[in-house]
């Protein structure tokens, strides 16, 4: 078994938050988990599915997707929570 971190520790996420954030899962599970979306958190993992197998958000669907394809997916919606994370950030502040 190995330990897993819901939101990657590269993303801010901790072993001993309040609220609990790691779980232990097979290791070929969690490697599997790692190489289909990478550290992105669970939201965009979610929207990482939607958008590669149902075409959400496409015009219509791309039928063929190259790994470099899935990895700038998977920076662009990183990029997003980023931002929207300090849009969040600048509104508590004012
Ligand atoms: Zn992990």
């Amino acid at each position: 078994m190995t330990k897993h971190h819901i939101l990657p520790r590269s993303r801010g996420g901790n072993g001993n938050g309040e609220k609990c954030n790691i779980i232990r899962i097979p290791q070929r599970l969690h490697e599997s988990w790692h190489v289909l979306f990478g550290n992105m958190t669970i939201e965009e993992t979610m929207e990482f599915i939607e958008i590669v197998f149902q075409g959400r958000g496409l015009r219509k669907i791309k039928k063929s997707w190259t790994g470099n394809d899935l990895y700038e997916l998977q920076l662009n919606l990183q990029k997003e929570t980023l931002s929207k994370e300090k849009e969040e950030k600048r509104k508590k502040k004012k």
